[in-house]
């Protein structure tokens, strides 16, 4: 939802008025999401909740409006589909908003409202990042008018910002170094890619692929997903190896060596 607003801004009216939107779209989301795996839980006293939801995303959004750099970006795609062959597989997804820079360069971002950022290193070997930096180089986008294209943006003409929404919503006292009133910083976090860097990227990920198209998921664990994690319950122990035939298991041990050289 917070997409979708923020894509309207820039489509449809910039002034549009945030709370009653939000509201609008979320009665929608509620009553004819096609998700139904993905079901919305309130508390039994929702009201409160939502108030408080819906102030964050007022915070948020006008003090995304209230940026320079936002307010004058020459948007040219928003929430765009795109597809992207790489070797034998065909990755797909939405980018949420593509901008033409004066120089000619262009910025992808990406909006997030989790609550922390993710650190540099991240962002620098992140594979969603990589994949829309290859995406825009050498996959084929959405138009509005429905039409496919390829953007042809090499990745030293691309930046990319993980845009962490949340650094807009003010703090609410005084601190070290700050007062109440003031925003949490900058929300744009920068990275960007070479072409080594996509030419690796594209091995790892062919090799990440063949794993999956086996069957085979190995474990990623960390500190920060495998505690919010809905499968730990299923992750632990033996239980996967046990499911696996030799084969199976095998492709593991002959995969994890291009993996390991790819990194
Ligand atoms: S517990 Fe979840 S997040 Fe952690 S390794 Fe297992 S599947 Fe991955």
């Amino acid at each position: 939802m917070l997409h979708r607003l923020i894509e309207e801004f820039h489509t449809v009216n910039w002034s549009l008025d945030i709370a009653e939107r939000y509201r609008e779209l979320m009665d929608d989301e509620e009553h004819h999401s096609d998700e139904s795996d993905v079901p919305i839980y309130w508390k039994e006293d929702r009201e409160p909740t939502i108030d408080k939801l819906v102030d964050e995303v007022v915070e948020m959004l006008e003090n995304y409006r209230g940026k320079d750099y936002n307010r004058d970006a020459n948007v040219i795609l928003s929430e765009s589909k795109f597809m992207l062959k790489v070797g034998r597989n065909v990755f797909s997804g939405t980018v949420d908003q593509i901008r033409q820079n004066d120089n000619g360069e262009f910025t992808l971002l990406d909006f997030k409202s989790s609550k922390f950022p993710p650190n540099q290193t991240f962002l620098d070997v992140d594979y969603q990042f990589g994949l829309y930096s290859l995406a825009c180089w050498k996959g084929v986008f959405k138009l509005p008018d429905g039409t496919m294209k390829m953007l042809e943006i090499p990745p030293d003409k691309l930046r990319i910002v993980y845009y962490h929404l949340r650094d807009h919503i003010p703090y609410k006292r005084n601190g070290k170094g700050f007062q109440a009133g003031d925003e949490r910083g900058d929300p744009r976090k920068f990275t960007s890619r070479t072409r080594d860097q996509l030419k690796v990227l594209k091995r790892d990920v062919g090799a990440i692929a063949s794993n999956i198209n086996r069957g085979v998921f190995p474990r990623n664990p960390g500190t920060i997903n495998c505690p919010a994690c809905a499968y730990s319950a299923i992750c632990i122990g033996d239980s996967r190896i046990d499911g696996l035939s030799a084969h199976q298991i095998k492709s593991i041990e002959t995969l994890n060596l291009p993996m390991e050289e790819a990194a």
